[in-house]
């Protein structure tokens, strides 16, 4: 079975070295990739996330950790509420603030200046967390 179909892993340019999955295809002029799907002009990363994650849950939004708007990698990508997500652009958040003493990631890596991914939140992600998780995805993205 095809994790992605081929008019839409067509449109995916390869890894940058920052991980980014570029879409190739139509931009907005809001800066998100834009495909049809299911009759409709949807944005690119919320079709590529459905496929290679699972559906995002109603009402939820695509956080970019990466800021990169074209970006399609879903480890890239956090669905959060539009509440949230205009929080996390105001910052600072109470999560934030909530995780800032802790050293160390659930899993045990340090959050130090080399594995911190820093949200615009002010809140952090475990680096080398995610770049297993998007491992996965693109081990997913190639299977066939
Ligand atoms: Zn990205
Ligand atoms: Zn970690």
């Amino acid at each position: 079975m095809t994790v992605l179909p081929d008019r839409v892993a067509a449109k995916i340019g390869s890894l940058g070295t920052d991980g980014c999955w570029p879409w190739l295809g139509y931009i907005n002029g809001d800066g998100y990739g834009r495909v049809a799907w299911h009759r409709r002009s949807t944005q690119a990363h919320r079709v590529v996330y459905e496929l290679l994650v699972g559906p995002i849950p109603e009402g939820l939004q695509i956080d970019h950790l990466c800021r990169v708007r074209h970006c399609v990698n879903p480890g890239h990508m956090e669905p959060v509420s539009q509440a949230e997500n205009l929080r996390r652009g105001a910052g600072p958040w109470p999560a934030a603030a909530i995780n800032r003493d802790k050293t160390h990631c659930p899993h045990g890596h340090a959050y130090d200046e080399v594995n911190t991914i820093r949200r615009s939140d002010g809140s952090r992600r475990c680096r080398i967390c995610n770049r297993n998780q998007c491992a996965a995805y693109a081990a997913k993205r190639r299977s066939i």
